[in-house]
């Protein structure tokens, strides 16, 4: 069978995970979380990363830092994973979703004004697939309204717009390390920021509201209660995990971006001729290889593909059951635009096996058994 994603680890892994222990000191900000965040600061040119648990744990926490009240709202796209709104809402705001671009899947820019109102608090860009939304435009408005802008760069790492890391460009920026994503440690998450101001923040919202950070660097002589706050901290162990696939990370991304690729490549004839959509990534934009989406032109023949996929032994789900539609998004959120883009895409986008350990003959056989598919429309 041929998973639509396998997880991956090297020789370094265990050896950092085993010499984590011989530290003395396996929970949070030891000695591979440290080598972590050093590693992202420079690479990212941001002022701070925190590790923390998960994407989604980096969403709530940069959703505590906003400081919102309860019936704020926050904008953000609908096509997206339900820990986007989650957060927020855990907060106590309300989500207001807007319809997504028809090329790149991200929140369509043009639609976010006339969402705000005098509860509009922040907007929340998903960079979908790993490909930046229209950040200047977004950067503007939110500037023009003072707004936050919190960037959901769960699957945008590696990636940029015009020259600049995703999720340093807004005031805080959440990235995972799910294994799902590019760079993985099973569970994962970063918090980054730029603002100093929110990093003295989130340093403590993530130690259970304590100072005890500050205490460590010798800057308070004890360590107490100072904010609200939770554990979102992770273990060294998930460090040691991290940092080792950190190290190799361009060779990640090298073997992602030539598997999509090939998957573009073998596609571009079937795209031509008008029987699928492949994705659009805009000058301005880099793509990260996080997915290989295809998109069918009805509900109908993506339900064949799966299905004709899965007989192969092939695995391609799709995603995401709009937060618009779903019960939590209705009980919680609230519609400013129409939402065609966004319904039509969770009926026809279909993902494709892309990870690291993919074989060249597994890539072959799952090419070779859509385009049989296709060729059929
Ligand atoms: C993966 C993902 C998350 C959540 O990350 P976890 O690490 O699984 O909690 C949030 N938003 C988006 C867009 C994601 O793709």
């Amino acid at each position: 069978m041929i998973n639509f994603n396998v997880p991956t680890h090297n020789d370094k892994t265990i050896e950092y995970i085993i010499d984590s222990f011989a530290t003395g000191h396996v929970s949070g900000d030891g000695k591979y979380t440290k080598l972590c965040h050093n590693w992202l600061r420079e690479k990212m040119h941001v002022d701070t990363a925190l590790l923390v648990h998960s994407g989604t744990a980096a969403l709530e926490l940069a959703a505590i830092c906003a400081n919102l009240e309860p019936g704020d709202e926050v904008i953000m796209p609908s096509f997206t994973f339900c820990s986007t709104a989650n957060a927020f809402v855990l907060a106590g705001a309300k989500p207001v979703f807007v319809d997504i671009r028809p090329d790149t899947l991200n929140i369509d820019e043009k639609l976010i004004e006339g969402a705000i109102t005098d509860k509009t608090r922040a907007i929340v860009p998903v960079h979908y697939a790993g490909v930046a939304c229209e950040m200047d435009t977004i950067m503007e408005i939110a500037q023009r309204h003072n707004l936050l802008v919190i960037e959901d760069a769960a699957q945008a790492f590696a990636s940029s717009y015009k020259g600049k890391a995703l999720g340093t460009i807004g005031d805080m920026g959440c990235f995972s390390f799910h294994e799902t994503k590019n760079i993985m440690s099973g569970e994962g998450g970063l918090f980054v920021t730029n603002n100093t101001e929110f990093a003295e923040r989130a340093e403590i919202i993530r130690e259970k509201g304590t100072n005890r950070s500050k205490f460590f660097r010798g800057q308070v002589d004890k360590y107490t209660w100072v904010d609200k706050g939770s554990s979102y901290l992770p273990s060294d162990i998930i460090g040691a995990y991290l940092y080792s696939m950190l190290e190799v990370a361009d060779k990640v991304q090298a073997k992602r971006i030539s598997i999509w690729k090939k998957y573009y490549d073998a596609f571009t004839p079937f795209a031509n001729a008008g029987k699928i959509r492949l994705p659009i990534i805009p000058d301005d934009c880099t793509n990260n290889a996080h997915m290989f989406y295809i998109l069918f032109n009805d509900l109908e023949t993506r339900t064949k593909f799966i299905s004709f996929m899965r007989e192969k032994e092939i695995m391609t789900p799709f995603h995401y059951i709009p937060l618009h539609s779903a019960p939590a998004g209705q009980k919680f959120g609230r519609v400013a635009t129409t939402m065609d883009v966004t319904n039509l895409v969770s009926d026809t986008l279909v993902r494709l096996p892309l990870y690291f350990d993919l074989t060249d003959y597994d890539q072959e056989r799952v090419i070779n058994t859509a385009c049989e598919f296709i060729k059929g429309l």
